[in-house]
């Protein structure tokens, strides 16, 4: 694939075949050097044919293959004469990160993580099929789907102001769950509160580095801080809306008249019974995640007061904030110098909204959105604050993650023979997990260098570095 750079730290697919718009790539020099994405960078250019596609098909430096658009991938849609497509929004809907931070330091903590991490691994349900963390009627799911974090906070599983510091409120209003089928209801029923498998994490870190101190001061941060981060999203109830939504958009599709370059690009106009449909239905399992995030936030909080034997204050775990992912959205951005409303795709993207901009929470809003971007459970995680220039260029976006380098299979391959649990131990780092192979699929051999994706998004200027998390106790899906 022909990538041209445009800047220091953009790259661009030129326009070529039923390609609307070009593909652009933010990265580094060093990353495009290193680049073995092909199937990414075609997924890029597959995602620029699709119709009402403004400005271009964008992808992160943590980009790497994904179900029809890639992961780490941006596509902003005209309202009117746009699409939406459940492949660019992935399976996980509204899979995301929290980050907590609290009143403790690292000393608080050493003497007991050995502990710690275990109470969390009892508490905390973990694993493929793990259910049992709330009791869920029938009514009481249909509420948690309309109603995102502030359901769970009604139930006492939380604070009002952790909802204030959630994207959105942690609710899209959206949301219709009339459109849910019974199946995905079914398995959304009892799997609330619960982490999920492989990448998924619940971790205690501790605030390394600072970067810029007003930000940091902003969002409650400060070095040696103890602080959880974890990442989760709307478990088996978000994939069966994936999955019921691209069995009728499969089919819906081919009445459209579009050449598909590739089948998994299943898609509706946004504005047609189709579109709305799986917009709402999403919508649903995107509070359901909110919901889910809330009430592991909720488990954090009682398993740190019974290990350490103190009460609220003195921990005083506080959200900094939650967002999500895999999300499409209706925001107003300005393309080619007007307001335009668009449908944005975020797979494997963060929202990154400028200072001033009204969706970020009054407290944080002369510093921009908090913006969190886990590493790896071996490595780092970092905070960075959204930019003027996000909105001017990516849509109000940036990257989600260090991203995969290695698939699962070769994760496990390259593991044979290692202790991966103790190579972590060794660097003062205590995991707990629950799949068989998930330490091995999960090692930081397997994600890209997490500091060089920061370096570029932050090069780039679609994100600012705020501080820098080093993780001291995992928990693992
Ligand atoms: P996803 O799996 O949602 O695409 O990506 C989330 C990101 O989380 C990955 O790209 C990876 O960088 C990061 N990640 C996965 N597992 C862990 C973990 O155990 N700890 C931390 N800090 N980050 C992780
Ligand atoms: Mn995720
Ligand atoms: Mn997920």
């Amino acid at each position: 694939m022909k990538l041209n750079p445009i800047s220091p730290f953009c790259y661009e697919i030129p326009r070529t075949g039923d390609m609307r718009v070009p593909g652009r790539i933010f990265m580094s020099r060093r990353m495009a050097a290193g680049l073995s994405e092909e199937e990414a960078l075609k997924q890029v250019a597959n995602v620029a044919t699709l119709p009402g596609i403004l400005t271009a098909a964008m992808a992160m430096p943590d980009m790497h293959w994904g179900y029809g658009f890639p992961i780490g991938g941006v596509a902003a849609f005209d309202w009117k004469t746009g699409v939406i497509s459940p492949g660019g929004v992935g399976y996980d809907i509204n899979c995301g990160v929290r980050l907590a931070a609290t009143g403790l330091e690292e000393k608080d903590i050493r003497p007991v993580a050995e502990r710690l991490v275990t109470a969390l691994f009892q508490n905390i349900p973990t694993g493929v099929g793990s259910t049992g963390s709330v009791k869920l009627s029938v009514k009481d799911e249909l509420k948690v789907l309309k109603q995102g974090g502030a359901w769970a906070v009604r139930q006492g599983l939380g604070d009002a102001v952790d909802v204030e510091r959630t994207e959105d409120g942690g609710c899209m209003a959206e949301a219709d769950p009339s459109v849910v089928s019974q199946r995905a209801l079914e398995r959304g029923l009892k799997q609330l509160g619960t982490l999920g498998s492989g990448n998924h994490f619940l971790e205690v870190g501790v605030v390394d580095e600072i970067f810029d101190e007003d930000a940091a001061r902003a969002f409650g941060l400060f070095e040696n801080q103890i602080t959880v981060l974890l990442h989760t999203g709307s478990r088996g109830l978000g994939y069966q809306v994936c999955d019921d939504s691209l069995a009728f958009m499969n089919k819906h599709v081919k009445t459209l008249g579009i050449r598909l370059p590739d089948r998994q690009l299943a898609c509706a106009m946004i504005r047609s019974p189709e579109g709305e449909r799986y917009f709402a239905a999403m919508a649903c399992a995107a509070n359901y995640a909110w919901a889910n995030r809330q009430i592991l936030l909720h488990r954090a909080r009682e398993t740190f007061q019974q290990v350490l034997g103190i009460g609220p204050r003195d921990l005083d775990m506080h959200q900094v904030y939650d967002i999500c992912h895999n999300i499409a959205k209706r925001e107003t951005h300005i393309v080619d110098g007007n307001p335009r409303d668009v449908c944005v795709h975020r797979k494997g993207a963060t929202r990154a909204f400028a200072p001033g901009h009204a969706a970020v929470p009054a407290a944080y809003r002369h510093v921009g959105q908090p913006i969190l971007i886990p590493g790896d459970m071996g490595t780092a995680s970092y905070v960075l604050a959204g930019t003027q220039k996000a909105m001017e260029e990516s849509f109000g976006s940036t990257c989600h993650g260090a991203g995969r380098v290695l698939s699962r299979k070769a994760a496990k391959k390259q593991s044979k023979g290692r202790a991966i649990h103790r190579e972590l131990a060794d660097k003062g780092i205590l995991v707990k997990w629950s799949g068989r192979s998930t330490l091995a699929e999960e090692m930081p051999d397997a994600y890209k260098d997490i500091d060089q994706v920061v370096e570029s998004v932050h090069g780039a200027g679609i994100s600012k570095k705020v501080a820098r998390l080093r993780p001291i106790c995992v928990i693992k899906g």
